[in-house]
């Protein structure tokens, strides 16, 4: 099958670079230059990845990536243009899945979209063996925290939390790794689909957040805790 891309930035002759070397890569890829384009583009097209600049005419990059997190699990790829913005694109307000400072090269281009749509068929292909041999437990429970895998819902005394796509996806990959010890750099790959050495501080700001959500007191975890000099391990 072959894999979409929907390209998102204004710059002409950067939007046409783009697409001509993700064209020759073999994706099908469409390119829109503003954000009004591009969420119409990604819901007609629901392309597997978006590569998605930040300053745009219209709406920009962040307002797209916002309301289509709503909309679709699509991974999505962000380019910045400056340093202040990547805290945002890392941080939970936006959750792109990765991001890259312009200028870049295609090859580094490339490779992180690579990455992105790998971790995307091995989400789908995990989901898919669900429907046959040995299903995965449709719920995960530790004591008053319930993970409906089937939902993607989470519960705390039997209320729901709401939490973003990547605080999720990394709950339920601590659940699955309850006891032990994770490093930043694994769950960089596993969770975030980042196969270099990214920017740990990713990891940190998402578990920041996801205490906040399933400790009773965050600033001294019980259930997420800190490992010394390694990362970090769920106890339940
Ligand atoms: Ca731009």
């Amino acid at each position: 099958m072959t894999e979409s891309i929907l390209i998102v930035e204004d710059e002409l002759s950067l939007q046409e670079t783009l697409a001509y070397s993700l064209k020759k890569e073999g994706y099908a890829v469409e390119a829109v230059g503003d954000g009004r384009s591009a969420l119409e583009s990604a819901r007609k097209m629901k392309p597997d990845l978006i590569v998605l600049d930040i300053m745009l005419p219209e709406m920009d990059g962040f307002e797209v990536a916002r309301i289509l997190r709503k909309e679709m699990t699509t991974a999505i790829l962000m380019l910045t243009a400056r340093d202040d913005e990547i805290d945002r694109v890392v941080g939970l307000e936006v959750g792109a899945d990765d991001y890259l400072t312009k200028p870049f090269s295609m090859r580094e281009l490339l490779a992180r979209v690579k990455a992105q749509l790998r971790r995307t068929r091995m989400l789908r292909e995990e989901m898919g063996q669900n429907n046959n041999s040995e299903p995965k437990h449709e719920t995960l429970k530790f004591d008053n925290l319930t993970i409906n895998i089937t939902r993607r819902e989470v519960t705390l005394n039997n209320e729901p939390i709401q939490l973003k796509p990547k605080e999720y996806e990394l709950l339920l990959f601590f659940a699955e790794h309850k006891g032990q010890m994770l490093s930043r750099e694994f769950m960089l790959e596993r969770v975030w689909g980042w196969d270099y050495i990214g920017d740990s501080r990713t990891v940190d700001v998402h578990i920041r957040w996801l205490r906040q959500r399933i400790e009773k007191d965050a600033s001294n975890p019980v259930r997420i805790v800190t490992v010394r000099g390694g990362g970090y391990r769920f106890e339940g």
